[in-house]
Parts: C-alpha cells; structure tokens; sequence
C-alpha cells in the first residue's frame, strides 16, 4: 500500500488538508523521505523527529485526530520501508515518532502564541484544547489510555534509593496474532488485556506498544517479587478472552530485571532477559550481566565472521598423535583457531565452529583449514617427516556432493599423497549423509576416522559397515576410566574395534596413569595435553 497516499487518505478523512492534493501529497512524500532517511541515519538520531514535527504544523494539519492518525499510520507502515534488523528498525521508529509529536507540540505552541492576539474567546479554548488532547498523546498509549514507554523511561530514570524491579510483559506471537485480527479486533484485545492487568495493585502499569506490558515495582527485596508479579499477571490473563462470537488464549512471556540503580537501559535489559525466556521457552527469564556480555560478543563474533574468513584471520593449530607402543609421533590433527586483528590469544572452536556451521561459512573455514593442513604435511614430508594430517570435516561440508573432487584437487594441488591424510567425521553425521560420500573418499586412498566415539548415540553396529579405518575415543571416555566397570567398557570398546580391523586413538590424555592404562588395554595411539597441547606448526618445515 502507497503509505503517502493512505496518509494523505487518513488525513483528508479527520481534517482539512489544505492545498491541492498532489502538493499536499509530494509534501508528505517529503516527510516520508526525511524519516526513512532519519530512521537510516548513523549515527542515528531521534531528534531528527523534531524538525519533522514542525513542517507537520508548516502544513497546517494541526487538528489532534491529525497527528495522531500519523503517528499510527507511521508506526505500522514506516518499519517495513526500511531495510535492517526489524527490531532495531522498530526502535528507532518509535523514538523517531516520540519527537515528531514533541516537535509537533512546540511548534503549534509557538504559532498559538502568534496567533493569540488575533484570536478570539472560542478559539482559544479550542486550541488549550488540542494542546491537552497531545500533551496526553505523548505520555499516554493511544489504544489503551495506560502510560506509554516515554513514562516508563523518565520513571525509570528518576532515582529512588531503593530496590527496584521491572517485568516486562509480551503477548506470544503477537504480531501473527494482531494480522489475522484486523485491526480493531486487535486494539480491542489489548484493550482487554489492560483491563486485567490494571487489577494488579501494588505495580505502576505501562503500555510500550502492542504487545509489550510494562510492570514496574518499588521497594523490592529481591528477583522473586518481580518474577510472583509475572506469575499474577499471567494468571489475570489465563483466562480466555471474548472476541466477537469466539474467544481467545493468549500466552504471555516475562523479562524481569531487578536491583539497585535502575535506568532507562533497564527496558533494554528486560527485553533482552525477554527473548532469553523465548528461546528457551521458559515462563519468565531475569536478566543477567555475564549473560548479556556473552550475547554482545557473540553478536560481535558473528558479524565478524564472514569477512574473517575472506581476510585470512583463520590458522590452523596441530596436536601431534603418539602411537603407545613407543610414543612416536605418527600423525597431528589440524584443528581451526582465530586470530581476531589487534592481538591477544586466538579463539578456539567453541567460539566460532557453531556459528559458521549455522550460517554455512563452515564450507569456506572448512576448506581453508584442509588447504592449509595439507599444504603443511606435503611439506613436512618434503622435509623427512611422515605424519598423517588429520582434518576435522563438518556434516555441512560432507553432505556437499562435490566433496571428494574437491579432496582430490587439493591434494593434488598441495603435492600430499591421499593415503597421508585422515579425515575425521563424526558418528551422527556419518548416518545423516550418507555412505556414498564416505565410500568415494575411501577410495581416493584416504584414511577415514569416527571422531568423538563414546559420545552422543554412538552404536558399535554402525563400526562394521562405515569405511572408517580408525577410530577416536572422546575424551569423556577416559574421564571414569580407572573404575572397575568403565576401564571394562574401556577393554571391550578397544578389543571390538580391533576386532574389526580398526585402529585405535584415545583423546583427551591428560595424565600418565591415563597413557599406561591405555597402554595396557591395547589403544594404539594417544593424543592430548599430557603429551603436547594444540600449537602453530610444532615441527620445523
Ligand atoms: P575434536 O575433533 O574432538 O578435537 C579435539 C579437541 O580436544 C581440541 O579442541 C583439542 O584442543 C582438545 N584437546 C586435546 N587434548 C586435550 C586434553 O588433554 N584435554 C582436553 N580437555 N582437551 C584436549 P579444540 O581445538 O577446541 O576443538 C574443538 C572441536 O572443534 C574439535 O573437537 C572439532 O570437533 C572442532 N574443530 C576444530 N577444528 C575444526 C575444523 O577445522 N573444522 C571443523 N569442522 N571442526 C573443527
Ligand atoms: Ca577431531
Ligand atoms: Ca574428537
């Protein structure tokens, strides 16, 4: 829908709209314009909303019903004209819009004082009128007469000294919900909603838009007062709501956040502590500092992912593999580490494996790390030492179908002989993808191994028809071993592969009482801090 023209529709239908409609028009095309760009902005600046406010007044659409059609109109049909992150897009808008209506009211302020002189009694009631009618605006939700978030923010920045605490309140799946309502069956429901919740004593209530409820509480003692306040407010809402001639379930979700120096960044917090809940579908989630530093880092990790890989910021670390019967370094396994620019320790898988796997940049990491291994291992060989690399492949790269050509040229092109190298995959992703994969990379002469054996639904069934030659013993394995029953498992596990002319590797070997047991039941190669840990081409090329 042309929102230029749903406007100039919504405001020709409340008020006067002075002018011919196509001026009227391109002027609010102007606006528009201005606040996409405004929205867009880096920095961004909600300010921005003030100067927006007065060319409103400049072209005379000045009745209240005016702005306040805008400011719904906006609200809903600004967002999706801007590109982003539709929550930042969201935010933004709704900070834009607060100043439009401050800047609004100033100006009208302003031409009122003008015109005073020339006004007569009537008019000037009129316009105290409409001047009460947008003061209330700019605190008040327009659909539920509560407080708006503009009053929860200045409440919030106002000290008190004591403890404080705020459940923020979303109704699930509010936005779906809200389409298949219509409009007004939708402003009706929420209005029914604020209905319960004024209920709730002891608590001021905010209304921060659609589906966001804020309850903010004073002289707390602790997260338990905010969190038996969601509980009551879920409870006022259990109930079904009528609409129409059916009824409705709503489920409701809390943020909370609790404590001593509460601030406008609290409605923040509690919204982050609110997606937490989501996530782990949980009733109510409390916001927690450690938790939200975790998940900026994590942000920043992501969005530096993709350029990381381009830019080379990936190494490859190598853990040598003894071999037991007389600790001879047989082979090293290549494993991924990042060296974010600007120094400081390289980051380890567990910071970047799961979020490149999830937005495929595994495929990339994945082959860099494999070009880079093998490159290593033609040159060592080169240089008189005959190790088998071990590469780590994720089920990403194994379900891609080009993969064994792809193994084949860069192995042709590294100069490293296919039976020098070793790719490790793991049990489930070896049942998911499929045995043909496996079974051509088998015959390209390269050397395949079941990684992380003991973990997950490991079955032995799966050893005797897998074309793997070795297998890996997770760490966790070890972690009994010592105790009568697991060093049996331990025994049996050892014998069964051998049985089926699979070698053995232990991971994880941290102690030398480890390395003699494994010694004793018969493991044939050994990898882990006891012996080296993980570093920077360990060997002279
Ligand atoms: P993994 O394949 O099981 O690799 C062994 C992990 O155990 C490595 O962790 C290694 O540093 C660690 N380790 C070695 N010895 C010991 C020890 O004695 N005690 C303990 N506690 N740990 C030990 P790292 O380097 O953090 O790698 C974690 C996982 O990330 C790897 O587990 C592997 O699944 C994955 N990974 C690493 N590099 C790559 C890669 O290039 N591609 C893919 N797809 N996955 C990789
Ligand atoms: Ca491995
Ligand atoms: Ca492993």
């Amino acid at each position: 829908m042309d929102l230029t023209r749903e406007w100039l529709r919504g405001v020709t239908r409340v008020g006067f709209v002075p002018g011919v409609r196509a001026r009227a028009r391109a002027a609010l095309q102007e606006l528009l314009d201005e606040l996409i760009a405004a929205v867009r902005a880096e920095p961004f600046d909600p300010a921005a909303g003030d100067r927006i406010g007065a060319e409103l007044v400049d072209l005379r659409m000045s009745a209240p019903p005016v702005i306040g059609m805008t400011v719904r109109l906006l609200t809903d049909g600004l967002p999706p004209l801007v590109e982003g992150d539709p929550a930042e897009v969201r935010r933004r808008v709704t900070l834009l819009l607060e100043h439009v209506t401050t800047g609004f009211v100033a100006a009208q302020r302003d031409a009122a004082v003008q015109a005073a002189e020339q006004m007569n009694r009537s008019e000037k009631i009129h316009w105290r009128r409409v001047q009460t009618e947008l003061q209330r605006r700019l605190i008040e939700d327009p659909v539920t007469g509560l407080p708006n978030q503009q009053q929860l923010r200045q409440l919030l920045a106002a000290p008190t000294g004591g403890r404080r605490g705020l459940c923020l309140l979303g109704i699930d799946r509010y936005p779906e919900l809200a389409d298949s309502l219509g409009q007004d069956n939708a402003d009706q429901l929420l209005t029914a909603v604020a209905a319960r919740l004024r209920q709730l004593t002891g608590v001021f209530l905010a209304h921060l838009g659609d589906d966001e409820f804020g309850l903010l509480l004073d002289d707390t003692t602790g997260t338990d007062d905010v969190v038996k306040v969601a509980d009551q407010a879920r409870r006022a809402l259990a109930a079904p709501f009528p609409l129409g001639d059916h009824s409705l379930r709503l489920e409701v979700t809390a943020g909370v956040v609790e404590g001593r120096n509460p601030g406008e960044h609290w409605l923040r917090d509690a919204r982050l502590a609110l997606g937490w809940a989501r996530q782990g579908r949980h009733e109510h989630a409390v916001y927690e500092p450690a938790r939200a530093e975790a998940d900026r880092r994590r942000h920043r990790l992501a969005a530096a992912l993709p350029s990381a890989v381009d830019s080379g910021e990936f190494v490859a670390y190598y853990q040598p593999l003894y071999r037991l019967t007389d600790r001879a370094v047989t082979g090293v396994e290549a494993l991924a580490r990042w060296q974010r620019p600007g120094g400081g320790p390289p980051l380890g898988p567990p910071d970047f494996i799961t979020l490149a796997e999830r937005t495929g940049l595994i495929r990339p990491l994945g082959r860099f790390i494999l070009e880079r291994a093998c490159r290593q291992g033609a040159a060592w060989l080169r240089a008189g030492r005959d190790l088998t690399i071990s590469v780590n492949l994720s089920p990403l790269q194994l379900s891609e179908p080009t993969l064994p050509a792809d193994v084949a040229d860069i192995l042709h092109r590294a100069g490293l002989p296919a039976g020098r190298l070793q790719l490790e995959i793991t049990e489930s992703a070896a049942l998911d993808q499929g045995y043909a994969t496996l079974q051509q990379l088998a015959e390209l002469g390269v050397r395949l191994a079941l990684d992380d054996f003991g973990t997950g639904y490991s079955s032995l069934a799966t050893l005797s028809w897998l074309p793997v030659s070795n297998v890996k013993l997770a760490a966790e394995f070890l972690a009994g071993a010592g105790a009568p029953a697991a060093t049996e498992m331990l025994r049996h596990t050892i014998a069964l592969c051998h049985a089926l002319n699979l070698t053995v590797t232990a991971e994880g070997i941290e102690t030398a009482g480890q390395e003699e047991l494994l010694r004793d039941l018969g493991c044939d190669y050994g990898q882990g801090y006891h012996f080296a840990r993980p570093a920077a081409a360990p060997f002279a090329s």
